[in-house]
């Protein structure tokens, strides 16, 4: 039982920028941010007006070369359209042109010299990729996820914090990390060492069974918002992945979730999901979206749609728990994949807008076509994988037109493949080259 009022407590002062989380991420990873961005080969160059918000720091932010990429077939997720021997022109972080050779000529000619140009020719241009779900506590795990394509994402919490810092960094240095949404710590039970991340958080240490009253979460979930989540991770049931935990238990009920909800103030909750009961009490509480989703029901898919309730399978999470060297965790993947499977067409086909996350962990990051193939798989069309994975994906992150797609004025974000993501899923697996946020993070040609 709790005996604190956490509600009357004032919420906490923003406070990130006199800790030095990013310091503690790059340490934690062995690398700094200054040897990242000497490989990226970026100049520094004074951008009058263009410098991030935050502390006042002498220094600006680095730049990159106007790139041309060139040759390739140019494909809009959002229409399935494509431009054969079509012209990407980035420039100041931005697309300056997108399209025909000759749609594109005065972009070019303004930025010819200065550019940098790659020839894709007889290959597929795409915009960044968007990951809705990764855990990213270190800059390698962020170098990771921009290899594997994912440009945008989503966090799906982070221990210390590091998510906001990451968030930071593209505005600074480009091509270090993915644009991030993040997400703070997990509202859970049971913190963990997370209680350290802020000072905040002492008052949590107190309650015998862990953070389960409103008052509680409500609490826990101001931190995070104060310490610069602009989403909110929380939970309906146990992890799939540790066979001594059920995920078909109830860790939070409704109301808590309400509670969570409402405590958020309109930043999008994503909730870890299993059972039948979780995902509909998640889904009523009017969380943003449902995160494994595996036994969801029929009627919680039909609130799904009222509500525009986003799904993220995490495809690769589960099924590859059928190859874990765990008899329990072998069996769990074998019962449940085929399960998410059906519960993904079932969603697809009630009109729930279907999303790519990968769950990835760390440096353990599953490329995000993968999670794109694996959706295909279940029953999406190429173009609806693509789509889970860009243009759906980014309407989730709010991102707008920025990500997803390739329009003049969005970000400079964008993936090289080998093979038509059009006729197959698998090829958004086949990632040539990166470039995030301006730099070419890949080059593969
Ligand atoms: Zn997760």
């Amino acid at each position: 039982m709790c005996l604190h009022d956490h509600t009357s407590a004032p919420t906490p002062a923003a406070s990130l920028p006199r800790r030095g989380i990013l310091a503690g991420a790059a340490a934690l990873a062995g690398i700094s941010v200054a040897s990242i961005a000497a490989q990226l080969g970026g100049a520094s160059a004074a951008q009058a007006g263009e410098k991030p918000s935050g502390p006042n720091y002498h220094g600006s932010p680095l730049t990159h070369p106007p790139l041309i990429i060139e040759g390739g077939t140019i494909v809009d997720p959002q229409t399935g359209g494509a431009i054969e021997d079509g012209v990407l022109v980035l420039d100041g972080g931005k697309v300056a042109a997108v399209g025909t050779r000759d749609e594109t000529r005065e972009a070019v000619a303004a930025v010819a010299g200065r550019a940098r140009v790659l020839n894709a020719s007889g290959r597929w241009v795409l915009p960044g990729l968007v990951d809705v779900h990764v855990h990213a506590n270190a800059l390698a795990d962020a170098r990771a996820i921009l290899q594997g394509g994912a440009t945008s994402v989503r966090s799906g919490s982070s221990s210390f914090y590091q998510d906001v810092a990451l968030a930071a960094l593209p505005a600074w240095a480009p091509g270090v990390s993915p644009r991030m949404t993040p997400a703070g710590l997990f509202i859970s039970p049971d913190l963990g060492d997370s209680l350290l991340a802020d000072p905040d958080l002492a008052p949590l240490a107190t309650l015998p069974t862990g953070v389960r009253e409103t008052a509680d979460l409500a609490y826990l979930t101001r931190v995070n918002l104060s310490r610069g989540a602009q989403v909110i991770k929380t939970r309906a049931n146990p992890r799939a992945g540790i066979p001594e935990q059920d995920p078909r238990e109830l860790v939070y009920n409704q109301e808590q979730l309400s509670a969570v909800v409402k405590a958020a103030r309109g930043a999008g909750v994503l909730c870890h999901a299993y059972s039948a009961e979780g995902i509909d009490g998640a889904v009523r509480a009017g969380v943003r979206s449902i995160e494994h989703g595996v036994f969801v029901s029929e009627g919680t898919i039909a609130e799904m749609v009222r509500r525009g309730t986003y799904f993220t399978p995490t495809m690769d999470a589960i099924t590859s728990m059928a190859a874990s060297p765990n008899p329990v965790l072998a069996a769990r993947g074998k019962e449940y994949a085929p399960i998410l499977q059906a519960a993904v067409r079932a969603a697809k086909e009630a009109g729930v807008t279907i999303v790519a996350g990968t769950d990835s962990f760390g440096t353990d990051v599953t490329p995000i076509g993968t999670e794109a193939r694996l959706l295909a798989e279940a029953g999406l069309s190429p173009l609806e994988a693509l789509q889970s994975a860009t243009v759906h994906a980014a309407r989730l992150l709010g991102l707008g037109n920025d990500a997803g797609r390739l329009v003049r004025g969005g970000f400079a974000d964008a993936i090289v493949v080998d093979a038509d993501p059009l006729s197959s899923a698998s090829a958004l697996e086949q990632v040539r080259v990166v470039v995030a946020q301006g730099a070419v993070v890949r080059n593969g040609l």
